[in-house]
């Protein structure tokens, strides 16, 4: 059996990825020593006062990969799992999925190790401000533009979009994306990664000539992305039959009440115990007889300890990084085709683009327009990257990356940066 042989580094593994990509293009050696590292990296502690008078110093990053396409785009994460290693390898990230669905930006990430549900709301409206400010030096419309992640919401961007008014005497909207609509965010940014892995999942299954009259769905994670994917999916026509949060899972084969089991979710604080389904455990769900499986949660949830046993037809990436390079292997070997994550999740960086012109314009869309306009650049993204993948032999991931590392190299080189 294979083994997982950078598990520990996800910076590594983006590394891993980039090399594969940049070994396909062959790029030059001053190319790839530019790419395959970070331009900035941003360190902070900072003090925020409990509610109990006691004060705690919490620890954030805010790192930029690249900028030579844009101004450097990308999520602010809130959890006890963040760490630079990982803000490092999502903002490499960041920078393949904006150059993927080919719009101007590069890549950043930000995070705070924290566990946001153990806050009340002062103090974490307290520690929101606190970082923003602690950031201040890297962020703003021109420069880097935050938006929600992991433990992020759009109140949290509400801040952090005040936080940089207060600084700049000014309101300037569109220092952040993701805000909610009041405060200059857009129609349809809540969905839009959901939306968006919704129309690559059914633009996926239209190419693999699917012959089931009901193509079946497991998702794993309820939540930002997993919840909108699972509801735009079942309203697209496909059967729903399992969901998991970090609780637990439920699996009902003849499909899920997806209005009921909100309702559940919200009341009983996650989808376990639902009366209409069946308790699985989350492991199960991943291994389930379906069509469609959407990683909507976390990383490395599918790896060489799993990846043999994935029955499902499609996978739809939705969660960064959700899959190991070792299993991509096993995936590909078992004829498993895959929507990778930089372009399946793509949805969320799209429309948060839409909502930084709006923002720039002060001209404000209707949500068909929104939703009309991704639904195109995302359509001829999956295109192009299939496309690269059938005329270079290569499986969705590389070509999804030979794509993008392509228009970032180009960008590098015609900028008169080391050719
Ligand atoms: P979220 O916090 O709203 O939801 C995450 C969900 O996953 C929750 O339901 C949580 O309980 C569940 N979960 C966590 N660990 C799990 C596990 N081991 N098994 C099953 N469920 C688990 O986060 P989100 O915004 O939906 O983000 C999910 C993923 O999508 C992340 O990888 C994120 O980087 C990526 N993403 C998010 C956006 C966005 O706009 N929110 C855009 C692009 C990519």
């Amino acid at each position: 059996m294979a083994v997982d042989l950078q598990a520990t580094s996800a910076f590594a593994t983006a590394q891993r990825r980039f090399d594969a990509a940049a070994d396909v293009l062959g790029l030059t050696e001053n190319t790839r020593r530019l790419l395959r590292d970070v331009k900035r990296e941003l360190t902070v502690h900072f003090p925020v006062q409990h509610d109990d008078g006691s004060v705690h110093l919490y620890t954030g990053f805010r790192v930029q990969h690249n900028i030579n396409r844009g101004p450097a785009k990308g999520g602010i994460r809130y959890s006890p799992d963040v760490s630079l290693d990982l803000i490092k390898a999502m903002a490499m990230l960041m920078t393949w999925k904006c150059a993927v669905v080919g719009i101007p930006y590069g890549g950043a990430k930000g995070g705070v190790i924290v566990e946001p549900d153990e806050l009340s709301r002062r103090e974490l409206e307290h520690l929101t401000r606190r970082y923003a400010t602690e950031i201040a030096l890297l962020i703003g419309p021109e420069k880097d533009i935050p938006a929600p992640d992991l433990g992020t919401t759009p109140q949290i961007m509400a801040w952090i979009m005040d936080t940089v008014s207060m600084h700049a005497g000014h309101s300037v909207t569109a220092s952040v994306t993701g805000k909610p609509t009041d405060v200059g965010g857009s129609e349809g940014r809540q969905e839009a990664a959901g939306r968006g892995v919704t129309y690559l999942t059914l633009e996926a299954l239209k190419y693999l000539h699917v012959g089931e009259e009901t193509p079946t769905v497991a998702v794993q994670g309820f939540g930002k992305v997993g919840g909108s994917t699972a509801r735009l999916l079942h309203e697209a026509g496909l059967r729903v039959v399992a969901v998991s949060d970090s609780r637990g899972a439920v699996h009902n084969p003849r499909g899920l009440d997806l209005a009921a089991l909100e309702e559940h979710r919200k009341f009983r604080g996650g989808v376990s115990g639902f009366k209409k389904a069946d308790d699985i455990s989350g492991d199960d769900l991943l291994e389930l007889p379906v069509t469609v499986l959407v990683p909507a949660a976390a990383e490395q949830q599918i790896t060489v300890h799993n990846a043999d046993r994935i029955r499902a037809r499609l996978i739809t990436e939705a969660a960064n990084a959700a899959i190991s390079p070792e299993a991509d292997d096993v995936l590909h070997e078992q004829g498993v085709f895959l929507v990778p994550d930089i372009l399946a999740n793509s949805g969320g960086v799209v429309v948060s683009y839409f909502e930084w012109v709006q923002d720039l314009q002060a001209f404000f869309w209707e949500e068909e327009e929104i939703n009309t306009k991704l639904h195109h650049v995302i359509t001829r993204a999956f295109y192009e990257v299939l496309h690269a993948s059938v005329n270079k032999r290569i499986d969705m991931r590389k070509a999804a990356y030979v794509l993008a590392v392509q228009r970032v190299a180009n960008a590098t080189t015609v900028r008169g940066i080391y050719p």
